[in-house]
């Protein structure tokens, strides 16, 4: 056999988000359209002035660093977590990465053999899945609950069938925004620490959480430190995933192992960004600028969710946090529409998500990749006027379907 690709990358998904961009471009080209777009799976709005100035001052930072992360960094890092989670990590066992994706990736690398299975906590982040088979491991989608909350029975039955080794969730959730309460993180920890599961918390948008609620951490429940490695990174409470630096922290062995392999994968972090990111984390005014994306993220979702549920055919749960919504589109199945001299049915959540581009000018992911097909999702961090004009051209789109 020569010249042929690894049967690993014939497996993994294109990212659905990239298509959709180009399906969305092809349109607005070939029919005229001005698509409103709510795909984004980031901030609409960047860095606070001192972070940004900071980056161009890391510039100076010019040589490779340390592949863990830079100490200043991870000091101020192992502060920050003790504050928002309330346990002290020693900077030696947290590790700067190339975004939280670079340290999913790694991490699943560092924790699994080839064959082993990966409880993913359903609907997911798209790339959950293909970061599992990328380690040649086995992704398990674990469903939830009609809320779509972790559903106790089905992890218990599905840890002891499939055998899972590591437990990985984000919370608050990409893509439905269900935020995890302690009573559901206490049942988590209870199956971690009896079927000695690793658990990997996702808490990337912890500081987007609503109405007055808590963001809560496995990693505040008593022994769960051993069990559990946290992933997080500055991208959305900074609005700065550009720049590509994230973190981990859990047990030594398990940092050590990660920055072994972190020396050969990508050298570590870039280091003008580490350095921008010492004056975001300890900014106030970049705390502020946080505070003031939350309140607007919780604003659109009042308005969003409130409409989405308004229409006949759609049912949304309320996000608790991040910044989507995810509602349920599958009373649509079956309807029709015309467009461009063609008649079109929609049969599942691609169908519906053409019939929004093409007959609405709005752009959302449709639930498939998410782990759950008869959803879409729409991105909320986006301006208050955008989200207006989106769910009027909606509301309208769907009064003509047949
Ligand atoms: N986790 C979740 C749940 C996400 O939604 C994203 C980005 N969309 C990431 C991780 C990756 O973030 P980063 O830019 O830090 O790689």
């Amino acid at each position: 056999m020569t010249r042929s690709i690894s049967n690993i990358v014939k497996e993994i998904e294109p990212s659905a988000t990239l298509s959709l961009k180009e399906e969305v471009n092809s349109l607005e080209k070939e029919y005229g359209l001005k698509i409103i777009d709510l795909t984004a799976g980031q901030p609409d709005t960047g860095p606070t002035e001192d972070v940004l100035k900071a980056l161009l001052d890391g510039g100076r930072l010019y040589k490779y660093g340390p592949v863990q992360g830079d100490s200043e960094l991870r000091e101020i890092l192992s502060g920050v977590i003790d504050e928002e989670i309330g346990v002290r990590y020693n900077p030696q066992d947290i590790a700067v990465t190339v975004g939280a994706k670079g340290g999913i990736d790694i991490l699943m690398r560092v924790l699994l053999n080839p064959g082993e299975a990966v409880g993913i906590m359903t609907p997911f982040w798209v790339t959950y899945p293909e970061s599992v088979k990328i380690a040649q491991g086995i992704p398990c989608c674990l469903e939830p609950d009609e809320k779509l909350r972790p559903d106790v029975e089905t992890l218990w039955r599905e840890a002891e069938a499939k055998n899972i080794k590591v437990l990985l969730y984000s919370s608050p959730c990409n893509p439905s925004g269900v935020v995890y309460i302690k009573e559901e993180l206490e049942e988590i920890a209870k199956l971690a620490k009896e079927k000695d599961i690793w658990v990997i918390c996702d808490e990337i948008y912890g500081k987007f959480v609503f109405d007055g609620r808590k963001h809560e951490s496995i990693l505040s429940i008593e022994g769960m430190r051993d069990n559990a490695i946290l992933v997080d990174g500055p991208s959305k409470r900074f609005g700065v995933p550009g720049w590509r630096v994230g973190y981990l922290a859990g047990p030594p062995e398990v940092v050590k192992a990660f920055t072994k392999l972190q020396g050969h994968i990508n050298s570590g972090a870039s280091r003008p960004a580490q350095y921008a990111m010492r004056v975001a984390y300890t900014s106030e005014k970049a705390k502020e600028a946080t505070e003031d994306m939350r309140e607007r993220y919780q604003r659109n979702r009042d308005v969003f969710v409130k409409a989405m549920n308004d229409i006949d055919g759609i049912s949304c749960i309320n996000p608790e946090g991040a910044f989507y919504a995810f509602p349920s589109i599958e009373g649509f199945y079956g309807c029709k529409y015309e467009f461009g001299g063609k008649e079109y049915s929609i049969g599942d959540s691609v169908g519906f998500r053409n019939f929004l581009l093409r007959k609405a000018q709005v752009a959302g992911v449709e639930g498939t990749p998410f782990g759950m097909n008869g959803y879409i999702r729409f991105s909320l961090a986006t301006k208050e006027e955008d989200c207006a004009n989106a769910l009027a051209n909606i509301e309208h789109a769907i009064r003509g379907l047949h």
